[in-house]
């Protein structure tokens, strides 16, 4: 327990498991210490990208993923261009969710008919540029679908789309519900019959299906229960397209653990269900090619956000390491993207992984709103001025999923070792 100065000793929480060793209690990534990256950072904040670890892990998502299932990386999660290139020779896709994303995809070299581009609302720029690539479209609405249409007739070529279909389910317990009840994403399940008889009469490649549920599920039985309902959607779409479906995508939505009390996702069971719901699919459909995208789970737990102590203080018995990061580079660290209720990211000090002297302490960044909080009171070895904090799960949704210019500090770097 905390005493009045806010000192304790035991050991530090919420290090607990992590991919990145210690070595004279400094962390290291990608066979570097974490203090080399600092110094090569200069006084900027940073993420860190560990390259091995992203391979590890899909490897290790591969040897049990069903064999007919193709792994895509959706790469809004994490779209450093250096990171999707060391993406692209893992997985055997990739989905773009923007113009700038395709064309980062496009570089690396990847076979456009293994790029999706999904999204609400893709500008004339974005169909036109889809369309000269020749990737798959994901059509998320009937009036996209006719705009595409008219791409065809323009120039002369005949686009591959998809139908991302809003499901009339729900993915329970998701961190975020992309389905079920009235959405922007995709076109309501009951209505895709009807557009598909209208796509049938228009200058289109209609390949197949997109159905995502939902993002940031930890619990198995969900995500099992999700992959019932989206097979037997697709099957039951399926009798009503005008030809076969030669693409289905199932979504994703594998989580990871990022709080206390957290566990890793037990991926066994929902395999096993998985391999089952695909040998009755290619029973019925032999010629189709199923996809599972994902983002977070792929690159996640490979990433590092780190951040210098600039000024400690103590403020009515609480003390607080200011840091030269915060909620404008990492926004879901702070608590302020998506979540209800705000909770710790799993934090070090970097150059000081263990100590015996603990000391209860509030992360905070040097924005002017109380929001901008990294860790709150949190037990961490004692830290100084030039200390630095690390927070670990970082390597999705961070960098870009950050409001960079409020209150115009610099923003970080980013590294992939
Ligand atoms: C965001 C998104 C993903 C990736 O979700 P994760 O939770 O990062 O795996 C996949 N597909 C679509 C259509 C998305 O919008």
């Amino acid at each position: 327990m905390a005493s009045a100065e806010g000192k304790v000793r035991s050991r530090p929480q919420h290090v607990g498991q992590h991919n990145f060793p210690v070595v004279d209690n400094c962390l290291h990534i990608g066979g570097q210490p974490i203090t080399t990256l600092a110094e090569r950072a200069g006084d900027r904040a940073f993420y860190a990208y560990d390259s091995s670890v992203m391979s590890q892990r899909v490897t290790e998502l591969k040897a049990q993923l069903p064999s007919a299932i193709q792994l895509h990386y959706a790469i809004k999660a994490n779209p450093m261009p250096a990171v999707v290139q060391h993406m692209s020779g893992l997985v055997q896709g990739l989905d773009v969710a923007s113009g700038a994303e395709l064309a980062v995809a496009i570089a690396t070299g990847t076979a456009s008919a293994d790029i999706s581009f999904a999204g609400p609302g893709k500008s004339d720029a974005d169909l036109r540029a889809a369309v000269a690539a020749g990737v798959i479209i994901i059509l998320e609405s009937s009036t996209e679908m006719h705009r595409v249409a008219a791409l065809a007739g323009e120039t002369g070529t005949l686009p591959k789309v998809a139908i991302r279909v809003n499901p009339d389910f729900e993915l329970k317990a998701s961190g975020m519900k992309m389905s079920g009840g009235p959405k922007p994403f995709g076109i309501d399940a009951e209505q895709v019959p009807e557009v598909m008889q209208v796509l049938a009469n228009l200058p289109l490649d209609f390949v197949g299906l997109h159905i995502f549920s939902g993002s940031q599920n930890l619990r198995p039985e969900s995500l099992i229960e999700a992959h019932d309902k989206t097979f037997d959607l697709a099957l039951r779409l399926a009798e009503q397209a005008p030809r076969p479906l030669r693409w289905l995508n199932i979504g994703g939505g594998f989580g990871v653990p990022y709080f206390p009390g957290e566990q890793t996702l037990d991926l066994k069971p929902i395999m096993h269900n998985l391999q089952r719901l695909v040998d009755e699919l290619l029973a019925a459909m032999p010629d189709v090619e199923i996809v599972m995208e994902l983002g977070r789970y792929l690159v996640a737990e490979a990433g590092l956000y780190v951040c210098q102590v600039s000024d400690k203080k103590v403020s009515r018995g609480q003390t607080f390491l200011i840091t030269n990061g915060g909620l404008h580079h990492h926004l879901a660290a702070s608590g302020n993207f998506g979540q209800v209720i705000r909770k710790n990211y799993p934090v070090c000090i970097g150059n000081r992984v263990t100590s015996d002297t603990l000391e209860n302490v509030s992360v905070v960044g040097p924005l002017c709103t109380p929001l901008d909080i990294l860790g709150e009171r949190m037990p961490l070895p004692a830290a100084d001025i030039g200390d630095l904090v690390v927070l670990f799960q970082s390597g999705a949704y961070g960098f870009t999923a950050s409001p960079h210019l409020f209150l115009s500090h610099p923003p970080p770097l980013e590294f992939l070792v």
